[in-house]
């Protein structure tokens, strides 16, 4: 299997610290040196706070990783460019080399770290170095760093999201925070292991942890370890402090690495033929792998990881449609503790439906902890505030709705989950499906249902009326109500729970609208992004281009007035219900919007990729899927600093699975349909309606 490694010669640090992002969906730790400051501190999965601008965000909690040495007060520093950062994906560890330098001398430095895949409250790295030009004592400081913040907007201004209710390092280190709206506490607590020299606890006002000095020379490495445990609840914290107290950094290294070869083993993943593209999809499917928490009931999966801060952690339809086929595969309880983050904030849903004078469960465009509409609205672009930009996705951008309907569907259609289905799937299915018909017009001209001024996936156009993507979704959102009332008959524990959430005569009605939903489609088989679509001036986006940057600068100013889109947004709509549609339908639309798509938004070149597997142009579609799944270590969109792109990584799996490997249900079984790509080969293991299944490309 595949180790990555990064060199600071080569690529910024900070691109390198979400490549080298260490997590095991409750932890997170981005793969910063330890031996240098940095802004990033430690996320924890679900712990979010009240912040301006952005509603809730992350929290940047304390810094674990910090390892200082020093020689007469004076800090060794990593020589500029001579840091290699390496990451195991197989055994998920992350190792580091530096030469570090004072004006005494230089030392070789070398590290490893893992944030411990099944004990989930541990992170543990070990470190050794050996002077190679000089002799003398040197201070080893271990510190949890309590100075860091939260980045806001404009960039200057932080905001610190926790406050410290308790620090004692009287024995070990122990620090309790909480956050500033006083949601969560957060524990810590820190051992220190070596066998050659003593460490003491100690603090200041910035710092708690463990310091000792040591007289070396280069004849002699020191080797240390520093074991740091995380929790929500003390009882877990003492629970792992136990457990990381017994065992040596070795135990924790071999148990953890026991279970990543584990979960590799189960998936199977094998890829021949092209290097490059096995490496991207390694390299994707471990962070994928990371972010999934077994010992949490909900699964909140932000559109950038645990890895960033990119859109703060909130989450999108990205979770929904294009993250969950992946855990829907290969880990069917990830899928359904995705769609649980649903159901904890379906009350919230049903808030925002109210207060928009809707009905049913109105889902929120970007959302954080407690399911509220998170999505700014005005963002300053200076200190003055004078400048701003206006976003508009939280009020328009309403597909979301459509698309949380649509995953309860497909998670219960491939698991058949009755239970799940009982609890929540049937509440989420009638709840959105009462919201479409409350939402859509009726036009008399038109004699159809109309939805108006919406934001579709292709956001470059704002309060456009009927947009394909929208509409179709929101028909079939209805039509789900219509199916699990059905179905809701022939199932006993379904019946009550269905008769108890809607009647007769409403889901009546959801299928009168559903027949009549409104889709821009043409005669020639073109169907209209939106209504005023075809207007527009025309402009084709020059071959190979990915984003706005090779736009003459005309176009890319009045993107919006053009022909121009963001992103898949018709074609993912035909890719999602694809039975509706014909073969040559899709491959006629697919060939009029691909060369109109800028593919600004990382989501967009797996669902095109999807679509050609589907349409058999299997070549086509590999060639894509290959530029796809190089997004992150490629930095494909030039902002991999600010996170790993879950949804486009994911999406590229949802390629795969649908659209290579062809899985679908016939007659009610499910069926693959698996396309050959001339020179590569892939085979891995997923597992449909509890059985497992090989699946040979
Ligand atoms: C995205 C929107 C998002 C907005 C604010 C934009 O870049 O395209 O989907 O709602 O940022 O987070
Ligand atoms: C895309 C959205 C996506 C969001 C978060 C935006 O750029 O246009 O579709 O949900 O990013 O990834």
């Amino acid at each position: 299997m595949i180790t990555y490694e990064f060199s600071s010669k080569e690529r910024s640090l900070k691109e390198i610290a979400t490549f080298a992002t260490l997590s095991n969906g409750f932890i997170s730790v981005r793969g910063d040196p330890e031996v240098s400051k940095s802004e990033f501190g430690t996320f924890v999965s679900g712990v979010y706070c009240y912040t301006p601008i952005f509603y809730r965000e992350l929290v940047n909690l304390p810094r674990i990783t910090p390892i200082y040495l020093t020689i007469d007060g004076e800090p060794f520093r990593p020589i500029s460019g001579e840091t290699i950062i390496k990451l195991d994906t197989f055994n998920g560890i992350v190792y580091y080399e530096s030469i570090l330098e004072s004006s005494i001398g230089k030392l070789k430095y070398e590290s490893s770290r893992i944030v411990h895949k099944t004990f989930k409250g541990i992170f543990a790295e070990e470190f050794r170095f050996r002077p190679i030009n000089f002799a003398g004592r040197v201070c080893i400081r271990l510190p949890i760093e309590l100075s860091v913040s939260n980045k806001s907007v404009p960039p200057q201004v932080h905001v610190k999201l926790f406050k410290i209710v308790e620090s004692d390092s009287s024995n070990d280190s122990y620090l309790h925070v909480r956050t500033e709206d006083e949601v969560y506490d957060v524990y810590f607590k820190m051992f220190a292991e070596s066998n050659d020299l003593q460490l003491r606890p100690y603090s200041d006002e910035n710092e708690i942890g463990f310091l000792g000095c040591i007289d070396v020379d280069p004849k002699q490495a020191i080797k240390v370890a520093k074991k740091v445990i995380v929790a929500k609840e003390k009882s877990t914290l003492n629970k792992y402090s136990e457990i990381a107290k017994e065992k040596t950094y070795q135990e924790l290294l071999d148990t953890h690495t026991t279970a990543w070869q584990k979960e590799w083993k189960q998936i199977g993943l094998v890829i021949e033929g092209d290097i490059d593209f096995a490496r991207y999809l390694y390299f994707n499917t471990f962070h994928l792998l990371q972010m999934y928490d077994d010992e949490s009931d909900v699964f909140l999966l932000p559109a950038r990881g645990l890895h960033g801060y990119g859109y703060r952690g909130h989450v999108f339809w990205d979770a929904d449609i294009y993250s969950l086929p992946f855990y829907l595969f290969f880990k069917p309880s990830a899928a359904k503790a995705m769609l649980k983050y649903r159901c904890k904030c379906l009350q919230a849903a049903k808030e925002y439906a109210t207060k928009s004078n809707f009905k049913g469960a109105r889902f929120p465009w970007e959302s954080a902890d407690d399911g509220y509409e998170a999505t700014p609205r005005i963002v300053p672009l200076d200190l003055t505030g004078s400048k701003t930009v206006l976003i508009e996705t939280g009020e328009l951008e309403q597909h979301i709705t459509a698309d949380v309907a649509y995953a309860v569907d497909l998670y219960y259609t491939f698991t058949e989950d009755e239970q799940f289905m009982e609890e929540c799937g049937l509440k989420i299915i009638f709840e959105t499906a009462r919201f479409w018909s409350s939402r859509v017009k009726y036009d008399q001209e038109k004699n159809a249902y109309v939805i108006e001024d919406v934001i579709g996936p292709d956001e470059y156009h704002v309060h456009v009326n009927n947009n394909f993507y929208t509409n179709l979704l929101a028909k079939h959102n209805l039509e789900l109500g219509v199916k699990y009332f059905e179905l809701s008959r022939q199932k006993n524990n379904w019946r009550k729970i269905a008769e108890g959430l809607t009647s007769e005569e409403e889901v009546q009605n959801w299928r009168r609208i559903s027949q009549k939903i409104y889709l821009p489609c043409l005669t020639n088989g073109i169907c209209e992004e939106f209504e005023g679509y075809l207007q527009l001036p025309d402009f084709k986006v020059p071959e190979g281009c990915i984003g706005e940057k090779c736009l003459p600068e005309k176009i890319r100013e009045n993107i919006p007035k053009t022909r121009l889109i963001k992103q898949a947004d018709v074609l993912a709509g035909m890719f999602l219900l694809k039975e509706k549609f014909t073969k040559e339908t899709i491959a006629q639309n697919f060939d009029y919007y691909f060369p109109r798509t800028t593919h600004a938004s990382s989501l967009s070149l797996p669902m095109y990729a999807a679509v050609l597997a589907y349409l058999g142009r299997t070549e086509e579609s590999f060639k894509l899927l290959k530029l796809a799944a190089s997004a992150d270590l490629g930095n494909l969109y030039g902002n991999v600093e600010d996170g790993f792109h879950v949804g486009s990584a994911a999406g590229v799996w949802t390629a795969i699975l649908f659209g290579l490997a062809g899985i679908h249900i016939k007659n009610e079984k499910p069926t693959l349909d698996p396309k050959k790509i001339s020179n590569v080969k892939m085979a891995f293991n997923v597992t449909i309606k509890g059985q497992n299944v090989r699946v040979e490309l």
